[in-house]
């Protein structure tokens, strides 16, 4: 049976409790433990899917089309493995099934109820993540000790350790510790009122990771240590990193995972940590000697989370180049009026990621336009791929009032449009294309030779597609499209070949690319900045030769 790690959290939220739980997991992992993570969030909604990139941050999607919370994104990318759908359950879901089961009658003659039924339901939902395969299931809880909505949560996870036996469960802390300036003091008050909370529900943490921005002295850790009633060691100080991926190394160097393992009964001794790979990629983080300025236009730019996994994308291809990425923000409704082309020629390199709704597309078209006129590298990812064809179809191909049905349902040129009106089906049903869908590479493409092979997997998560109708007419403008759909019907990527790197993908890469396994059409884009960065001529680099 596999063996439990829960991460809470407490005093404030942003503690930074995903990448607490991720870094863990990649030190276990990197003792040669099988890992798998999850995350429980006491939010309402079933899944993240509905709710707001620019309040929540972004939905992260899975190979089995889940749409899930961003921390996802984290574990993902410190683990390295594929999670599922099922490694995220909030209240709403929990209580969906609960519901469900209600009206099929399988509690009939009881009294449905939060203990025993939901936190039975919640319990089953990390049971399930056990198996023969998985050493150790660490399981983020997302809110904070002492909200109404998290105390079902807390419940579960206390009778979890009764049920699966002490030595199988361990229980780790987030807290602050602050520094308050005016009397050069950092103070623990917080950190002993959250643990006090945790035990009154029950729950004695075995380590309290220090959050602050200031090393935890030895003599502050012996009073946590005393206050809480937890040994020394299991005192953690997790001070701010330069970046998030150095994480991993400050919390080994504290004995985060050493600790861990004690208390689970695993010998560290059998499982030496071989942290390798970890450590050269943070020394490619520090070893940045260029810069590159890459431009995100969105219309979430105020909240940067809600293009989290496209930041961390183009910042794994920068450190492949060790070269570090300056992102700017550009909020899509100021293009091109605000920020036109001069702004943008100053730029290495444009994304424009994915994005629901009207609001600020036209922006974005512009700045596909300003790209490919100004030989500005270019990365469309999903929308972005969508705004880069209705620009070619206006400009190059003369489709004039050319759109995608989302914008506007009655263009005369729908160049991008429902599946549905593509085929003249009358249910505009819109579901979503979610998850992970193989495409067949153009060989020759830049995107082939880019990629190193010609068929891929990658994750989707939308409704409008290349309208086929279009496509002859957009290559005879110079468009190649340079991927689609086994069966050949859906265009899955574009490139402008006339142009230094102008490529634009349906799919959504940026959740497939690793801190040391950058994606390459990131490192594609960086690559063309940095040409650009350097005033070097555009050539194609085949990114496979990198290995
Ligand atoms: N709104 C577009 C669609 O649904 C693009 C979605 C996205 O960028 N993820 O097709």
């Amino acid at each position: 049976m596999s063996k439990f790690v829960f991460v809470t959290g407490g005093v404030s939220s942003s503690l930074g409790k995903g990448l607490t739980a991720a870094s863990l997991g990649r030190l276990l992992k990197s003792r040669g433990l099988r890992v798998t993570m999850c995350k429980l969030d006491p939010y309402i909604n079933v899944d993240p899917g509905t709710m707001n990139p620019g309040e929540h941050g972004e939905v992260f999607v899975t190979d089995d089309g889940g749409e899930t919370d961003l921390d996802l994104g984290h574990y993902e990318r410190f683990i390295d493995e594929a999670l599922n759908r099922n490694s995220n359950t909030t209240t709403g879901s929990i209580y969906s099934s609960v519901i469900a089961k209600e009206r099929r009658g399988d509690y009939l003659g009881k009294t449905v109820q939060v203990i025993p039924h939901v936190t039975d339901e919640i319990k089953d939902r990390i049971k399930r993540l056990s198996s023969e395969d998985t050493d150790v299931v660490i399981v983020e809880i997302g809110g904070t000790v002492g909200d109404i909505e998290i105390v079902p949560f807390i419940e579960a996870i206390r009778q979890f350790r009764r049920d699966v036996g002490p030595t199988n469960v361990c229980y780790v802390h987030l807290t602050l510790v602050p520094y308050l300036a005016a009397n050069g003091e950092q103070k623990t008050k917080p950190t002993q009122h959250s643990v006090t909370e945790l035990r009154s529900r029950g729950i004695q943490p075995h380590v309290i990771v220090c959050r602050s921005d200031q090393p935890i002295t030895d003599g502050l850790k012996r009073k946590i240590s005393l206050l809480c009633d937890v040994p020394i060691e299991g005192v953690i100080s997790a001070i701010d990193a330069r970046s998030i991926y150095e994480i991993p190394l400050v919390l080994h160097e504290e004995g985060l995972d050493t600790y861990v393992c004690a208390t689970l009964d695993l010998d560290v001794s059998e499982r030496p940590i071989d942290l390798g790979i970890w450590e050269s990629l943070v020394d490619r983080v520090d070893a940045s000697d260029r810069t590159v300025r890459i431009g995100i236009v969105g219309k979430y730019v105020s909240m940067p989370d809600a293009y989290l996994s496209v930041a961390e994308a183009v910042r794994h291809a920068g450190f492949e180049y060790r070269t570090r990425v300056e992102l700017h923000w550009i909020d899509a409704e100021l293009v091109p009026d605000h920020v036109g082309e001069e702004r943008l020629c100053a730029l290495d390199g444009i994304i424009v990621p994915g994005g629901f709704g009207e609001r600020g597309v036209e922006g974005m078209v512009a700045a596909a336009g300003i790209a490919r006129r100004c030989e500005i590298p270019y990365l469309g990812i999903c929308l972005g791929l969508q705004v880069a064809v209705v620009e070619i179809a206006r400009n190059l191909a003369g489709l004039e009032g050319a759109n995608s049905t989302e914008i506007d349902a009655t263009t005369p040129h729908p160049v991008i449009a429902l599946m549905a009106e593509q085929t003249e089906v009358v249910d505009k049903g819109g579901t979503m294309r979610l998850g992970a869908y193989p495409a067949m590479l153009d060989a020759g493409s830049q995107i082939a030779k880019l990629y190193g092979t010609e068929v891929v997997s990658e994750r989707h998560r939308h409704r409008y597609e290349f309208n086929a109708r279009y496509r002859h007419r957009l290559e005879d403008a110079g468009l190649r499209c340079s991927g689609s759909s086994p069966d050949g019907r859906l265009v899955e990527f574009i490139e402008l070949p006339e142009h230094p790197y102008l490529v634009g993908t349906q799919a959504h890469p940026e959740f497939k690319s690793r801190p040391d396994r950058p994606h390459p059409l990131f490192l594609g884009l960086v690559d063309a900045a940095l040409q650009r960065a350097e005033g070097r001529d555009p050539h194609l680099l085949d990114v496979a030769a990198l290995g």
